[in-house]
């Protein structure tokens, strides 16, 4: 398990999004459809998919649920 890193804006905390890189505020759901859970967010979480299978989805340009 790796943590995300945090990054803190304005008193809010980012990060950057572990299947499209964007930066996304924490506990948020990202534009690439990923939800994002915090330090757990690379494990999946309330994901459906896993972060490798999102991973691959998105390089392949398939929509993540
Ligand atoms: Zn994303």
């Amino acid at each position: 398990m790796t943590k995300a890193k945090i990054i803190m804006i304005d008193g809010e905390k980012y990060i950057h999004c572990p299947v499209c890189n964007r930066l996304v505020q924490l506990f948020d759901v990202c534009e690439c459809n990923w939800e994002n859970t915090g330090e757990t967010n690379i494990d999946g979480g309330p994901n459906k998919l896993t972060l490798k299978e999102a991973q691959v989805a998105y390089a392949k340009g398939q929509k993540i649920y």
